[in-house]
């Protein structure tokens, strides 16, 4: 594969920018590649970890980029999400980037049909993998007083059936919705909205889901480039996102996916 990133720098340039990586999980997360690309090109991070027993996995990483905010952060804890905006504010005055990339559901919602999907259940994760965008966007919006970028990870299942896809289908679909509504309101404050809809990456939400080895070859036979794709290609287009080579760009939803999406029937 063609690289375009010279040794450990990028092409693309976001040195002395703010950012916020909310969605690291370990090294296989796809917001760790994007918080990898971003450090490279000189960006300065804050990154978060769901809870004491996360946090070991993240604060290696979070110090292999020198992330000078470390914090916990789980949505759901009244406070933290607000704690780290603070702490930023408090450090950086401002903050010009942020990636959303969080997503949950119970075990039986995701592994049930979403006819039998409870109210609680449902509302759950929609609270978690999508009204956290919207929270983020609004404490984002006093930071980022001469614009910014705001990126969240979506998938496939938000436009079309997927099996096993379940709950999450819905939940991804008001994602993007809520991209397009977020990237209406905050344009006039250049503030940009935007979802990249990455093709399935073995990581540790995706072992959540069922059959997931079925989905990764089935994207293989299917996709354009016949192949999956990895979590750099996915972190390469976020570092895209939150540089000014895309301050055009709002309200899309970006495929990462080698193609996948724009096939119907095939037979191949
Ligand atoms: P991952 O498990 O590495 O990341 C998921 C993250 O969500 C974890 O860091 C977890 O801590 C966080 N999270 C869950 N509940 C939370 C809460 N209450 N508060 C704060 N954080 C919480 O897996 P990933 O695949 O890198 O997932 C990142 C995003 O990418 C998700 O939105 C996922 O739906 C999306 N996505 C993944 C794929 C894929 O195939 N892996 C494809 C398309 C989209």
């Amino acid at each position: 594969m063609q690289s375009i990133s010279t040794g450990s720098k990028e092409v693309l340039d976001l040195t002395g920018r703010k950012g916020l990586i909310v969605g690291i999980a370990n090294e296989h997360s796809l917001a760790w590649s994007a918080a990898e690309h971003f450090s490279n090109a000189g960006a300065q991070l804050a990154i978060t970890y769901l809870n004491d027993k996360a946090k070991p996995h993240v604060a290696p990483l979070a110090e292999q980029v020198a992330a000078p905010i470390l914090m916990p952060c789980n949505v759901s804890v009244p406070g933290q999400l607000e704690a780290v905006f603070e702490a930023m504010r408090e450090q950086w005055g401002r903050l010009d980037f942020l990636l959303h990339a969080v997503a949950w559901a119970r075990k039986e919602d995701l592994h049930g049909r979403l006819t039998d999907c409870s109210t609680e259940g449902f509302a759950e994760s929609m609270v978690v993998s999508c009204h956290s965008l919207i929270r983020m966007a609004k404490l984002a919006e006093p930071l980022m007083d001469k614009g910014g970028s705001l990126m969240t990870l979506s998938y496939y299942g938000a436009e079309k059936v997927v099996d096993h896809y379940n709950v999450m289908g819905p939940v991804k679909a008001a994602l993007e919705a809520s991209v397009r509504y977020l990237a209406h309101e905050l344009g006039p404050k250049h503030i940009r909205v935007n979802a990249i809809s990455a093709g399935a990456v073995k990581t540790r939400a995706a072992s959540g889901i069922e059959h997931f080895d079925e989905l990764l070859n089935e994207t293989m036979r299917k996709a354009p480039l016949r192949r999956t794709v990895d979590a750099c290609e996915v972190g390469r287009a976020a570092l895209l996102l939150a540089s000014d080579y895309t301050t055009a760009i709002t309200g899309e939803v970006l495929y990462v996916d080698a193609g996948f999406h724009i096939e119907g029937m095939v037979f191949h």
